[in-house]
């Protein structure tokens, strides 16, 4: 009989869950749910097993034909309990998902964050599957992080290794949302450009993103059409998110000295010109020993990295 995995991508606007093949990790089945208003522990839980049982049903799998369970959450786990410990945009506290998906569903479930997830999934079955000392870099709303060293996650003493988000490229900066001054995150997210880009537009700058989005609400497509139009605003922020991206990736360079950096997220994603300067960038501001031999990669999975890695997550647990 078939054997499959379920992966389930939390995210704080959509849960997405899929049903993979256990041998080929390749997607049979998948089902969309919206999160944007779904919060707190007892509404998320629920709109969980809402996607679980959907997949069920469309695919008409047996629950005995179910290896494992896999969720990937946007927010701080911890690994060994499952417990989905802080979550800010779902507005979850505490949240047992593996005990509660084990109950219902009788059903092995391990937990893990979004980030490291996704980078296991790339190391796996995506742009790192032939290295063995990688970085795997996401630039959306924040800028996530994991290394994978003797293809092996790195997690460090309390478990947050690679949080290169919040590292500090301008001592007394921009204040981040971690509390502290001058982590990269608030220069070279998606939200700092958005924000920066706010700034100009208030002192009285024009742009014509303001003419094609709300200035509260810019997304990757509209930064794109700007920076097609030439736009001054967008342009410099956007070079400046590039320049201390490219900071941090150099220092992540000199530091590790890695075969590879897979850059992903949202930005890299959607503006290739974004991605091509980040690229040359860092590499003119890195040692020139440290980064002969660090190759660039986009990563390959794009919004599937999340689920595709939480459905291998079982079996590749011990390298979490
Ligand atoms: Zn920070």
């Amino acid at each position: 009989m078939k054997k499959y995995n379920i992966g389930i991508d939390l995210g704080g606007t959509k849960i997405l869950c899929v049903l993979t093949d256990e041998k080929t990790n390749k997607i049979d089945f998948e089902v969309k749910k919206k999160t944007k208003k779904i919060k707190g522990n007892k509404n998320v839980i629920q709109k969980i097993y809402e996607a679980i049982d959907e997949l069920l049903k469309i695919s008409n799998v047996n629950k005995s034909q179910i290896n494992s369970i896999g969720v990937a959450a946007a927010g701080q786990i911890d690994r060994n309990s499952g417990v989905l410990l802080y979550s800010c945009n779902l507005e979850c506290v505490n949240l047992n998902i593996k005990e509660l998906l084990e109950c219902k569903y009788g059903i092995k479930t391990v937990v893990g964050n979004d980030v490291e997830v996704s980078a296991i999934a790339e190391m796996i079955q995506g742009a790192g599957k032939d290295y063995n000392n990688m970085v795997c870099i996401f630039v959306g709303t924040g800028v996530g992080s994991s290394v994978i060293i003797d293809r092996k996650l790195v997690l460090g003493a309390t478990g947050t290794a690679g949080e290169l988000g919040h590292t500090i490229v301008q001592a007394d900066g921009r204040m981040c949302t971690c509390g502290e001054a001058g982590c990269l995150e608030a220069y070279a997210s998606r939200t700092a450009i958005e924000t920066r880009i706010e700034g100009m537009i208030k002192k009285g700058e024009y742009s014509i993103i303001a003419d094609i989005c709300d200035t509260q609400n810019i997304s990757t497509k509209h930064l794109k059409e700007a920076l097609d139009a030439h736009d001054r605003v967008v342009t410099k922020c956007v070079d400046d998110a590039i320049k201390y991206l490219s900071v941090g990736i150099a220092n992540v360079i000199n530091f590790l000295n890695p075969e590879l950096i897979i850059l992903g997220g949202g930005i890299i994603q959607g503006i290739d010109e974004f991605y091509v300067k980040t690229v040359r960038s860092s590499k003119e501001k890195s040692l020139l020993i440290a980064s002969e031999k660090t190759e660039f990669k986009k990563a390959e999975l794009g919004d599937y990295s999340g689920v595709i890695g939480a459905s291998m997550l079982e079996k590749y647990y011990n390298a979490v």
